[in-house]
């Protein structure tokens, strides 16, 4: 009987220590910094058309030679 008393403490006692290493967890957790937010995309330059002057995204441009055109019409037309 007295084996088990001390079987009994023993558990109690393991799971007390189990607990308190769930909880630092969790705190842990909580502590640390939060994830940084992604850094804002770097906004799409803005070039103009060497032909019209027509201001466009240089992600739609048409470069050329002698730089941005709206498209390869007025690359066409400037360039030859
Ligand atoms: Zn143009």
């Amino acid at each position: 009987m007295k084996y088990l008393l001390v079987l009994a403490v023993v558990l109690v006692a393991f799971y007390i220590w189990r607990n308190n290493r769930a909880a630092d967890a969790r705190e842990r957790e909580q502590a640390a910094p939060p994830p940084r937010p992604a850094p804002p995309t770097a906004p799409d330059a803005m070039v103009t058309c060497r032909h019209c002057g027509l201001h466009l995204p240089s992600q739609d441009a048409v470069k050329g030679t002698l730089g941005y055109y709206c498209g390869h019409e007025h690359r066409r037309l400037a360039e030859g």
